[in-house]
């Protein structure tokens, strides 16, 4: 199934940057898998929280979890980089991802079954709790257990084609080769102690190394986002520290 799965998602995003009405574009995805029963899927349940789902609390069959990363394009990437606040294109890129990976996922969902396979959707792209602040299935958590990227010290996967974009995340009960897990850190900070870039540009100063996030001023300033930006939709985005930085399109040289 893996070179089906790969050519339905690469020629969706393909046509859905030809033909559909969106405004944004986006780069060919990446891909990585998981052996559902990688025992850093039972890691995260420390790392994140009791609550964290295993692939078998999602299908009871699972065998793999499928990771994939949609790069928006360079220049939505680059429109984010000025000021205090994200860019339209930016907050525009937000919702039509999300649509995209939802057109994408019904369709490889058909396809799956076409073939007898079950695929599942780990979590919808929304269904992050803002009152708790707790998520029971994290898409980048999973996507670094199949080998897609590494953490960087903004807090963003970043993959072979950096952090601008979208990560996404499936279970299936078909079989595919796991991925092997990168063997060197993407971010520089984390490679050699070099860049560090991302923490003088967050607007309100939640990032520092070596591990402080600050997620309460990270919402308000995303909050500020959604309100500046509620014609469009509820965009509690900001993403300052993952553009214009040298892991936002690409995996840092
Ligand atoms: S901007 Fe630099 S230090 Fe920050 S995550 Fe990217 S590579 Fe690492
Ligand atoms: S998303 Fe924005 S507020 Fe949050 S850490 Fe990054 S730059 Fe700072």
């Amino acid at each position: 199934m893996q070179e089906k799965l790969e050519a339905f998602i690469t020629e969706f995003v393909r046509c859905y940057n030809e033909k559909s009405e969106a405004r944004s574009n986006w780069e060919e995805p990446i891909f990585a898998y998981a052996d559902a029963m990688d025992p850093l899927f039972n890691g995260l349940k420390t790392v994140i929280g009791e609550y964290h789902k295993l692939p078998e609390d999602i299908m009871k069959d699972a065998k793999t979890v499928i990771s994939y990363f949609i790069p928006l394009s360079k220049a939505i990437a680059d429109s984010n980089v000025p000021g205090y606040f994200s860019s339209e294109a930016w907050v525009y890129g937000y919702f039509e991802t999300i649509d995209l990976i939802n057109g994408i996922n019904n369709g490889l969902k058909k396809l799956f079954e076409l073939d007898g396979w079950m695929l599942s959707v780990t979590a919808d792209h929304r269904s992050w709790d803002p009152l708790t602040m707790k998520c029971d299935w994290s898409h980048r958590h999973a996507a670094f257990i199949a080998g897609l990227g590494t953490f960087g010290i903004n807090r963003g996967l970043i993959t072979a084609k950096g952090v601008s974009g979208r990560i996404a995340t499936l279970v299936t009960d078909a079989f595919i080769k796991p991925t092997p897990r990168p063997t060197e850190e993407f971010c520089l900070y984390k490679r050699n102690g070099s860049c560090g870039l991302c923490l003088a540009k967050c607007p309100v100063s939640a990032l520092d190394v070596p591990d402080f996030y600050d997620n309460k001023k990270c919402m308000a300033l995303t909050y500020e986002n959604a309100d500046k930006f509620k014609a469009i939709g509820f965009a509690d985005v900001c993403a300052k520290c993952m553009t214009g930085v040298p892991c936002a399109t690409k995996k840092p040289d």
